[in-house]
Formats: C-alpha cells, sequence, structure tokens
C-alpha cells in the first residue's frame, strides 16, 4: 500500500473513535503515508494523531454539495496517488471526492446509496445493539487483511500538539491560574452537548459542583470549556456559583488545539457525553462522564480513568433530542453529590 486517504467524520467525538482504525492502518502500511480530509473543526483531532502525516482542511460549508470546489480537490488529491481511501461517514457527498479523484480502493460502510462510488463496503450495522463507534471504524480496516477481527473496543490516544500546551500556559498564567503544585488542582467542566438538552447535566447542577469543589479545597480552579454556543449555559453556571476568580468562563476562547492541550492538563474533568468527553478519555485525564438520553455501551469515553454515570431508567436510552416524557429524570436524578463522590474516588 503506497499511500490511504481518509475523509474524516464530521463530529468530534466521531474523529476521536477513528485513531483506532488510524493506528490499525498504520501497523498493517507503517511505510505508507496516512493523509486525512477533515473539515476544520475537526482537523485539530488529526494533528493530534501520531499516525497522520498530513491533514488537509476540506473547504466546504457544512451541508452544502459544492460540487465545483469538490471537483477541483479531487483534482488536487488525484495527483497524489492514494491507493486507497476510507470513507468514514454514511453520506453520498462524502464518497464523491475519492471516486472523482480516481482512487482504485474506496472503502466505506454502504451509507447513502453509495454503490459504485465505495467499491469495498460493509454493511450498515443495525440500529439496535450497535457497536462500539471504535469498533465500527476499525472494522473497515479488516476488509483489507485476513487477519482476525478484534472484538474489544480498543483505546483512542491523541497527543499534545507543543505549540497548543505554550498557549495553554500562558492563558493559565493570564487568569492568575496556578496549577503547577499538586495542592492547586485544575477541574475543567464541559457543560455543552451539541446534540442538545438530553445530554446536558443541568447547569444549576454543575454550579453546585463547582461551589463545592471550590469548599472542599481553598486552592482548586474550575475552568468551563466548550464552544461559542456553550457561553450561555456557562454564564448561568459562573453566575449561580459566584466566586469568579476560582471559577473561569472559557467557553469559546479556545481553539480545539488549546482545548485538547488544557484537557490534558487538567487533574480532572467532568463532561456530559460529548466530543469533548471523548478527547478527555484519550488524553487519559481521569474523568466523570455523565449520560442522559445516550448509551454508554456505543458510545462510552475509552479509558481506564473514567467513571460513567448513568442511571439506565426503563425509558432510557431513548436517543430523543427532547425528553419525550417532559420530565428528564435521565439527568435531573443525577445529584451533584453523587458526581462529588466519584470525582473523589479517581
Ligand atoms: S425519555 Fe427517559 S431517557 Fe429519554 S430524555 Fe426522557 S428521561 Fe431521558
Amino acid at each position: 500500500m503506497n499511500g490511504i486517504l481518509i475523509i474524516a467524520p464530521n463530529w468530534i467525538g466521531d474523529a476521536v473513535m477513528t485513531q483506532p482504525l488510524l493506528a490499525r492502518l498504520k501497523a498493517q502500511y507503517p511505510d505508507s503515508p496516512i493523509d486525512v480530509l477533515a473539515s476544520k473543526w475537526v482537523a485539530p483531532i488529526y494533528r493530534a494523531c501520531s499516525e497522520v502525516n498530513e491533514v488537509i482542511e476540506a473547504p466546504f460549508e457544512h451541508k452544502q454539495l459544492q460540487w465545483k470546489l469538490r471537483k477541483q480537490l479531487a483534482k488536487h488529491l488525484q495527483t497524489r496517488n492514494y491507493q486507497a481511501c476510507f470513507v468514514l461517514p454514511n453520506s453520498f457527498k462524502s464518497a464523491l471526492i475519492p471516486w472523482l479523484a480516481n482512487i482504485p480502493l474506496r472503502i466505506g460502510y454502504r451509507g447513502e446509496l453509495r454503490y459504485g462510488l465505495i467499491n469495498l463496503s460493509l454493511p450498515n450495522p443495525s440500529k439496535v445493539n450497535r457497536p462500539p463507534m471504535a469498533l465500527h471504524y476499525l472494522a473497515l480496516a479488516e476488509l483489507l487483511t485476513d487477519e482476525e477481527s478484534v472484538t474489544q473496543a480498543p483505546m483512542p490516544v491523541l497527543q499534545v500538539a507543543e505549540t497548543a500546551k505554550q498557549s495553554i500556559e500562558q492563558k493559565l498564567v493570564a487568569s492568575g491560574i496556578n496549577t503547577h503544585s499538586p495542592s492547586n488542582p485544575l477541574f475543567v467542566f464541559c457543560p455543552g452537548a451539541e446534540y442538545g438538552p438530553t445530554k446536558r447535566w443541568p447547569a444549576n447542577y454543575f454550579a453546585q459542583l463547582a461551589q463545592s469543589l471550590t469548599q472542599q479545597n481553598d486552592k482548586a480552579h474550575i475552568i468551563l470549556l466548550g464552544g461559542k454556543g456553550d457561553q450561555p449555559i456557562a454564564s448561568d453556571i459562573q453566575d449561580s456559583a459566584g466566586n469568579p476568580t476560582r471559577i473561569h468562563n472559557w467557553c469559546g476562547s479556545t481553539s480545539l488545539d488549546e482545548a485538547i492541550a488544557l484537557i490534558a492538563r487538567a487533574n480532572a474533568v467532568v463532561s456530559n457525553d460529548s466530543g469533548l468527553m471523548h478527547i478527555a478519555a484519550a488524553l487519559k485525564t481521569p474523568q466523570v462522564a455523565i449520560f442522559g438520553s445516550s448509551d454508554p455501551a456505543h458510545t462510552p469515553p475509552l479509558s481506564e480513568k473514567a467513571k460513567v454515570i448513568w442511571l439506565q431508567l426503563p425509558c432510557s436510552p431513548c436517543h430523543k433530542k427532547v425528553c419525550p416524557l417532559g420530565h428528564l429524570k435521565c439527568l435531573h436524578d443525577i445529584h451533584p453529590q453523587q458526581v462529588l463522590t466519584t470525582l473523589n474516588t479517581l
């Protein structure tokens, strides 16, 4: 094999779950460079994967076909003579570029009517009893080898870029956060979840947890981490918790590369089932992951240092974005004291 291209998924958590596939391909084809075509929002994940030779940022807008631009990019990629392309999203348009670029082996799940575009494929898995995402992606590598399939979900691993580390150190100093001493713990809370409210533990619970941690240790700092869209939730947490010198709202003010460096630097992370949860797992930062309407068997944080809190109610997982029963007990019945107790066991 001489040259592999990966078409990356569009969600951060899914992108993290593809790292075991990259590691497997690197082990199978150590001399073959692996390039990744990724949207600008998941590209930092691949910059943190040691197996990747080059990350190519795709210039496309979300949900747009942009046919002319796709053809131009395919023409450029054709000059690189990739021998195989793994198309990880299930969409029709994600399979167009490798087909237009005449890459001989185009590997993926059958997805949205992609016969012809994909020429080495696996059937789409059933929606009931779905395998863990990491195994789902890894299974595609087995199409190229006779080796036995892996049955246990492998743990993704990310590396932190040196420039992002330095940038985070400067931001910590500028915010008056000295966390180099073990007695000054740094906690990162990730209160967002793009999916919707059924994955978001209530803001007032995050605030109560923050208060408890700062009372427990008067040198602890808590950073609220997330994207711009998480700023209102983080402001609510900060307002309810008070103590702005120890509880810092960084939502929307870090790049994803910096967020990776910050999570690697934290003593512990508390998050919902979100992309940042998977990043914490891949960095082996101790973490508490709170699950509501989703299924931790399908998208668990793959780390020995992770503790999952999931109530496993009879209605759960419902995978709905808004609670169909109107009470959201799967999250409201996880109390801050339970999360604090779990956090203290890490
Ligand atoms: S139906 Fe159950 S699992 Fe779904 S959101 Fe409501 S409480 Fe949570």
